[in-house]
């Protein structure tokens, strides 16, 4: 026995897996959206089952606020300041060389999505904001790519499997976004570690039964879990069917997709931050920029990013442009001091 199904071999013993089964986790490429609580658990889980290829996305840098929950992290990656998708990356290259993962330091826009998630077998979801869900839903959908749906925040989750025509999209569960500002967030509620690890288990033991082709096992429900105090529903269950009437399974209107309905700011979880986006995507040479504030404030950068703190703010400028302003949650004030302080 080589060494390698020595690895997985108590995995391929399982019924439901088989060696059939991991030969076809081997040949897949799963796209993951977020390095967060969520993702975090989603990638660990998945790399050590030996997916084939792991593409995971994210736009955010460690903060020792996230360790509690965030297991792919340290306290140096925190300290560093690294991009979570570089100290993701070199963390799952620890677990399964087999594996080939590309982490990739970039926001999921609707300028990208195509090209970072277009040619996976599968999606997960390990994002914090509605807007990103419903562009993953409409790339998913007009693809017909499966996806799954993960959320978590206090001691409570929501996780679905979105069969693009079999079950409910997302658009279907839920047709319009929460208005801004009336959801929990992290911030508000906080959030407890073990949430996070149970919606990113169910979300990869769904994701192994679509790869190894089990779709009668899948559950096709939404289901929601609230474990302080516990209590757990399944809404819709084994009957749960798309909408004939929906906006974007049913009548195909991948507005999100297609930008139309695409904030430039964003306000991120669990952060007291604003996501800002350049106008014109582009390479920024951070160590101009880093000539160009020195004197106006304390100044850091890495390979990855700079980091420009003063008495009004305090700003992490990425090299694609992208900046999370600090201690903000308004997006015209994170947008005014963006243009102050990086420009354009
Ligand atoms: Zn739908």
């Amino acid at each position: 026995m080589s060494q390698d199904s020595g690895r997985y071999s108590r995995q391929i013993l399982f019924p439901g897996i088989g060696a059939a089964g991991q030969s076809a986790i081997r040949s897949a490429t799963v796209g993951l959206v977020g390095l967060g609580a969520l993702g975090s658990g989603i990638a660990d889980l998945l790399v050590r089952a030996g997916v084939g290829r792991l593409r995971a996305v994210d736009r955010d840098y460690v903060d020792l606020s996230n360790l509690h929950r965030q297991g792919l992290y340290t306290e140096s990656d925190a300290r560093e300041r690294l991009p979570k998708a570089v100290a993701a990356g070199r963390r799952l290259a620890l677990l399964d060389p087999e594996v080939e993962v590309e982490a990739r330091v970039a926001d999921l826009r609707p300028e990208n999505a195509e090209d970072l998630l277009g040619d996976c077998d599968l999606i997960l979801d390990g994002t914090d904001g509605f807007e990103t869900r419903y562009l993953i839903n409409d790339l998913a959908v007009k693809r017909g790519l499966p996806w799954i749906y993960g959320a978590c925040v206090a001691a409570q989750g929501m996780t679905a499997n979105i069969l693009p025509g079999d079950t409910p999209c997302l658009a279907c569960l839920f047709p319009d976004p929460p208005p801004p500002g009336t959801g929990d967030t992290c911030d508000t509620a906080g959030i407890i570690g073990p949430a996070a690890s149970l919606i990113a288990s169910l979300q990869v033991t769904e994701a192994l039964k679509i790869l190894v082709g089990d779709r009668k096992a899948l559950r096709r429900g939404l289901l929601s879990i609230e474990l302080w105090p516990y209590r757990a529903v399944e809404l819709g269950g084994r009957s749960a069917r798309p909408r004939a009437d929906c906006r974007v399974c049913g009548e195909r209107h991948f507005d999100f997709l297609e930008g139309d309905r695409w904030s430039r700011t964003v306000t991120l979880c669990g952060r007291d931050s604003v996501q800002v986006l350049p106008r014109d995507p582009g390479q920024v040479d951070l160590g101009a920029l880093a000539a160009r504030l020195a004197g106006q404030g304390d100044i850091r950068h890495n390979d990855f990013l700079l980091v420009f703190a003063s008495q009004e703010v305090e700003i992490t400028v990425f090299r694609d442009g992208r900046a999370i302003v600090k201690g903000c949650t308004d997006g015209a004030e994170a947008r005014r001091l963006y243009q102050r302080y990086v420009g354009a």
